[in-house]
């Protein structure tokens, strides 16, 4: 079911607990200010999601209220990952669904790294 973008953050959402180690995941990396893990459900050959360590709940979220610091080390964070799965040349899709309309599912901010196969035009 699609979130309200707007809703107060919820700590027992699942990369709240992924975060927490209460749920296992396949981390390909780790900072202070990110952790990516593969995707349950792989959408593209590499399908990467990369998440703050902060409670936010979406990009409109996390634009508002992280500092500066933390937008800068996450931002930082999805290009080394993106770097390190080798996605660079040919090419990879970035995306941040943020509430209803764009179907976000999880309340908690997380980019999807899509890559390893032509992607296509971006459809809408
Ligand atoms: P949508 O499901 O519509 O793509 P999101 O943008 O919120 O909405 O994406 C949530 C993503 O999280 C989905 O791609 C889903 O497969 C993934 N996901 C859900 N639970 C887990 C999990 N435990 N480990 C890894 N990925 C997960």
């Amino acid at each position: 079911m699609p979130i309200d973008a707007t809703q107060p953050y919820d700590d027992q959402n699942i990369f709240a607990k992924i975060l927490r180690g209460e749920i296992p995941n396949r981390t390909v990396y780790e900072d202070e200010w990110a952790l990516a893990f593969h995707d349950i459900n792989p959408q593209a050959p590499d399908h990467v999601l990369v998440i703050p360590k902060g409670a936010y709940v979406c990009w409109d979220d996390f634009s508002a209220k992280a500092s500066d610091a933390e937008i800068a080390g996450f931002t930082r964070a999805v290009g080394h990952v993106a770097r390190e799965l080798g996605l660079v040349e040919p090419g990879y899709r970035l995306l941040a669904n943020t509430g209803f309309d764009a179907h976000q599912e999880v309340p908690h901010l997380h980019v999807h790294i899509f890559g390893g196969k032509p992607l296509g035009p971006m459809l809408v």
